[in-house]
């Protein structure tokens, strides 16, 4: 009979990853799939998926989010492909809004480089957004550098 250090049910994103990186480690792993691994069926599947490392949730996410990227390019690295393109990002809505005083958070909280742009220069800069009147939007380069 075989036997498993660790046994991962659902190898999806999360599954996948904690498999891969337990089996790196040396533990004997066993992953059980309903579908096909891989398999496109799973809800992190889909031509293009976000990370973003201001995190609007809570300062705390960001060292996590830091060490997410690492582990992205790690992973581009060993496979040789590129999987993961800096786009920057906004957070936008009203000032008081919980997308943008909790991003404005984790920015400041952990040094961030970011902008705060009213509804006007959202539009000059990001044309194909228009914001209501008195919104602002935090942009932020999302690199974890
Ligand atoms: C439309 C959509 C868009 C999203 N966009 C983003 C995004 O841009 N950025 C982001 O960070 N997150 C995004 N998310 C959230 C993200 O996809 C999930 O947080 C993440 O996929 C969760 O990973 P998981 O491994 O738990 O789930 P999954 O990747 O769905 O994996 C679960 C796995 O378990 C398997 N499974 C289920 N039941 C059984 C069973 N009984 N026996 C065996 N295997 C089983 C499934 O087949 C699947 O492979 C999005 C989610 C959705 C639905």
């Amino acid at each position: 009979m075989a036997h498993y250090d660790v046994i991962v049910a659902g190898v999806g994103a999360m599954g996948s990853a904690a498999a891969y990186q337990l089996a790196k480690r040396g533990r004997r792993v066993l992953g059980l799939e309903r579908f096909d691994i891989p398999h496109a069926m799973g809800s992190s599947h889909g031509v293009n998926r976000i990370i973003r490392l201001a995190y609007f949730e809570h300062p705390l996410y960001v060292p996590l989010l830091r060490r997410a990227y690492e582990l992205w390019r790690e992973t581009e690295t060993a496979f040789g492909e590129q999987l993961l393109y800096i786009t920057g990002g906004l957070d936008a809505g009203a000032p008081d809004s919980r997308v943008v005083t909790g991003s404005l958070a984790a920015c400041r909280e952990h040094g961030l480089a970011h902008e705060v742009l009213d509804a006007r220069e959202t539009a000059r800069r990001f044309p194909a957004y228009r914001l209501a009147e008195g919104h602002v939007a935090k942009s932020a380069l999302s690199s974890p550098m």
